[in-house]
């Protein structure tokens, strides 16, 4: 996830292209650049770090020359954060510059077929491959070439493409990643989402999938691949400039929540190819693989919590026995870890320094160690042995959701592909678990979409003092996710147990009125659950259950959010929907800072 601006005037781009961008900073930051038609040359201006740096390089803009320019603030995917990494990548010859958010899934293959026509790469993007290919089958007409180039590219994208010969256009382009034009008077603009151009126009055409605009000074075309052309009605957009930020939500919490079948589409699908998890980022050889005895977990906060909900799922799958560990206990405790033990750990930031250094001693113990981390280039992806990104974007709000969904997501693949390695994983179970995996984030949707009953449980329940989440197996750690989210962001007293431990003591704390939270998704464990639940009823807690659909009878037995059903495995991407939703609506209706919660940090660098 990335920012694209991109502008064609009377006046000098510069300025506008830093403005905007800056607007865009939330979305991705950790480079920028940008390239202006100067009449004579396509000039590139990049750094990486902070818009800052660029906007210092370049006085904000006004030492650029040119009323035709695109820019782009990014966030990696494919190759680490730098200078030359930074968009907007240019063709071999300097011709072309392309800005470009999303990925591009075949980029290896276009890269070595290139390469193997003597075309010299500069950097280690996915994007690059764009600038060349268009350079590559470029002979007079840029629009045929986009379209051309089109037909190769696998994945999502939106683009931006600017030619030193057409000094008077812009050609843009979406797929599955967001692309809107801004309309002037004399001029037009391009961005990836209205925040940039608010300040500037109210008026926008939204560009559809596999529409190409052809921007110029005087007007925007909009054609189909088909070279067929598009009418479309305007609109007016009513958001003011903060509002945008967020994407119109109230918090970025919210955003972030509604983002995950987005989120976890961008982790899954670039991984699954012709009906196979592929992860290319693991050196491990399959004799390597069945050497390890053990898998050790190491992570904290909710992190920790997927690591819970891994055990469970690689112990099933995988038959390899496997501990979950809080990373700040680990190093300190001489744990039995050497080189038949396989070390995942997992961090959002890649920077949570307890993690980092519970890493550092599985590795001083010979432990071979997988990260799974979202921030490209940070500390612990340098430093692992090899690292599987999750690519959920940018994620701003301190209490995690989409981190935590597609840190779920990369776990499924893992289970898949060991799975297979190993022989633990019989063929049509495997093929069934792809397929569920693939119609994941469609589910996901659906289960948004009921947030309404959320919201209403969320106000019967926000003004209690203590909050209690049971479940059993699975639905016990994801318990643990759902009892955090709501410490975190509400300051409600919260605990979530094990269902059958509950009796062993906790039980004591149930009275008149005290809600209990109950995870019913196993299938095989629901009468088990149920016991549990009339345990608590009995003593006067008032129920709330997460269920599968296809036991319309839990409403009896509490009030329930239904969730599509599901293999075991996906169950916890589902049930933790509501779980987050909850969290939020109960801190919203208690007025809490749900964003920036007190005492809370996001990536925390300190032990
Ligand atoms: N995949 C591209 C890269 O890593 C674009 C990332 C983005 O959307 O910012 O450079």
């Amino acid at each position: 996830m990335c920012g694209i601006v991109g502008y064609i005037g009377c006046e000098q781009a510069g300025p506008f292209l830093l403005d905007g961008l800056e607007r865009l900073e939330y979305r991705g930051y950790d480079s920028a650049g940008v390239c202006l038609n100067t009449g004579s040359e396509l000039f590139v201006k990049k750094a990486k770090g902070k818009l800052k740096v660029l906007k210092d390089l370049t006085e904000n803009g006004k030492t650029l020359h040119g009323t035709v320019g695109i820019g782009h603030t990014r966030w990696a995917t494919h190759g680490e954060p730098s200078d030359v990494n930074a968009h907007p990548h240019l063709s071999e010859s300097g011709r072309f510059a392309v800005v470009h958010n999303g990925i591009i899934e075949n980029y290896q293959q276009l890269k070595d077929y290139l390469t193997s026509k003597g075309i010299a790469f500069r950097s280690e993007t996915d994007t690059e491959v764009i600038a060349q290919l268009i350079e590559y089958y470029y002979k007079g007409d840029l629009v045929d070439t986009v379209i051309k180039v089109l037909e190769k590219l696998e994945g999502s994208y939106a683009l931006g493409v600017i030619s030193k010969d057409n000094p008077d256009e812009i050609i843009a382009v979406r797929k599955e990643s967001p692309l809107i034009i801004g309309l002037g008077e004399n001029e037009n603009y391009l961005a990836s989402d209205v925040t940039a151009i608010l300040s500037r126009t109210k008026t926008i055409l939204r560009l559809e999938n596999n529409e190409i605009a052809i921007l110029g000074r005087d007007g925007v075309k909009i054609i189909t691949t088909d070279k067929d052309e598009v009418h479309k009605d305007t609109e007016t957009v009513e958001w003011d400039v903060s509002a945008a930020e967020k994407g119109g939500y109230e918090h970025f919490m919210f955003k972030e929540i509604m983002e995950q079948p987005t989120a976890i589409a961008e982790t899954i699908s670039p991984r699954i190819r012709n009906g196979r998890v592929v992860l290319d980022e693991i050196k491990l050889s399959d004799e390597e693989l069945k050497q390890f005895t053990k898998i050790n977990i190491l992570a904290c906060g909710s992190a920790y919590h997927v690591g819970v909900v891994a055990k469970y799922i690689f112990e099933k799958m995988l038959r390899i026995p496997v501990e979950a560990d809080l990373a700040s206990e680990f190093r300190y405790r001489d744990p039995i870890i050497n080189d038949k033990t396989l070390t995942i750990v997992i961090s959002q930031s890649g920077e949570t320094a307890d993690t980092k250094e519970a890493m550092k001693e599985a590795q001083r113990r010979g432990s071979h160690v997988i990260s799974i981390v979202n921030v490209v280039g940070s500390a612990i992806a340098c430093e692992s042995d090899d690292v599987i990104y999750t690519w959920a974007g940018p994620e701003i709000a301190v209490a995690t959701t989409k981190a935590y969904s597609t840190q779920l997501a990369v776990i499924y693949l893992m289970a898949l592909y060991f799975g297979e390695k190993l022989g633990t994983v019989v063929p049509e179970e495997y093929t069934a678990l792809v397929n569920e995996l693939e119609m994941l984030p469609a589910k996901i949707e659906k289960v948004l979409e009921n947030k309404a009953k959320i919201q209403y449980l969320a106000s019967k329940y926000f003004n209690s003092r203590d909050i209690f989440f049971i479940g059993r197996n699975i639905d016990y750690a994801l318990s643990l996710e759902g009892s955090l989210k709501l410490k975190e962001i509400s300051y409600i007293h919260s605990e979530a147990y094990a269902a059958g431990e509950l009796k062993h003591g906790t039980i004591s704390l149930i009275e008149k009125g005290t809600p209990v939270i109950a995870l019913v998704t196993h299938e095989e464990l629901i009468g088990k659950m149920v016991s549990n639940i009339e345990e608590v009823k009995t003593r006067g807690a008032q129920v709330m259950c997460i269920a599968c659909d296809d036991h319309p009878e839990m409403e009896q037995v509490g009030q329930t959010i239904f969730i599509p059903k599901v293999c075991d495995m996906l169950l916890p991407s589902l049930a933790v929907i509501p779980l987050q939703l909850f969290a939020y609506y109960v801190a919203s209706l208690k007025g809490c800072d749900i964003d920036k919660p007190r005492n809370l940090a996001k990536s925390v660098t300190v032990e």
